[in-house]
């Protein structure tokens, strides 16, 4: 098996969402609410205007100033709001509660995916598993180590590896690095989900393994980078950037259209 290039595959991808939504007889509808002034989530908001502009979803940037109360948010989303998909940017304001306000979307405008019972997959683990799908990757008796137990990215992707027959181990901070190696050696596919630059080399595991790098970080340069170093050169390690985070992105729009059609 051979991993698909992700600009490519995502822009194919893209093409096929804007044509869907060309014989839709209305444009599926994103909220975008964001609280404050954060240059990264500026930076990711602009990007997902950016996508839903281009396959054809009509997105409002709902932008508040820092002095919103958690009420006045909760209100807008849940009573105000006509949306088919609603997402909020993180990270909120100390004084804002993300899980509460969380709970304030309709799950079934929930299209990050984030609430339990959401019809919507996660949307990093389920562009991840879009792309293994496409690349053909057969999951079956597959070994996964699954690197990081986040609520948005490490445990929902091992359960929808489990879902499809993997079998799967769960790493984090607390997995004694030997056993971390131990489980490198034996494993077909590696979703590394860490936020740390290095948590291994690709030089440390087979050539065969697929590996998923979902981090992002900033080198010694100021460099965006991933948190597996790929010092031979592996087309078995997704890159960083032009990787998971074009596939996060796809998986919102897909989420996004399939809100607007009814789940
Ligand atoms: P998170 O909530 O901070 O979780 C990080 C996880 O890594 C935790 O479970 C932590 O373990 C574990 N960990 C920390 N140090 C470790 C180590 N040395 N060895 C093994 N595990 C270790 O982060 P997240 O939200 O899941 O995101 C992870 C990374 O992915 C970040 O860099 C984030 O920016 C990136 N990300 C990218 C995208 C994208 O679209 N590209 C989307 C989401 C996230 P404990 O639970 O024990 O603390």
């Amino acid at each position: 098996m051979e991993l698909l290039n992700i600009k490519e595959y995502t822009k194919d991808w893209k093409a096929e969402m804007a044509y869907e939504i060309s014989k839709m007889a209305q444009a599926p509808t994103l909220s975008i609410y964001q609280v404050g002034d954060n240059e990264a989530s500026n930076r990711y908001v602009r990007n997902k205007l950016k996508d839903c502009a281009e396959v054809g979803i009509r997105a409002t940037h709902k932008l508040y100033d820092e002095s919103v109360t958690e009420e006045e948010l909760m209100e807008d989303i849940y009573y105000r709001d006509n949306s088919d998909g609603i997402i909020v940017q993180l990270p909120l304001p100390p004084h804002i509660d993300a899980k509460r306000i969380a709970r304030a979307i309709p799950v079934e405008k929930d299209v990050d995916g984030f609430r339990e019972g959401s019809p919507f997959m996660c949307c990093t683990p389920g562009g991840i598993i879009q792309y293994l799908d496409s690349c053909g990757f057969r999951y079956e008796g597959s070994n996964a180590v699954v690197i990081g137990r986040s609520e948005i990215v490490g445990r929902p992707m091992a359960r929808y590896l489990v879902d499809r027959h993997c079998t799967v181990t769960i790493c984090h901070s607390k997995t004694s690095r030997n056993y971390l190696y131990t489980l490198l050696n034996w494993a077909d596919l590696v979703i590394c989900a860490v936020g740390k630059r290095g948590v291994f080399r690709s030089s440390e595991v087979d050539p065969k393994t697929v590996v998923i790098d979902v981090g992002i970080n900033f080198d010694e340069n100021g460099k965006l980078c991933g948190d597996v170093i790929n010092d031979i050169g592996s087309a078995n390690v997704t890159p960083v950037p032009g990787g998971v985070g074009l596939l996060t992105r796809c998986q919102l729009l897909a989420n996004t259209i399939q809100a607007a059609k009814g789940v």
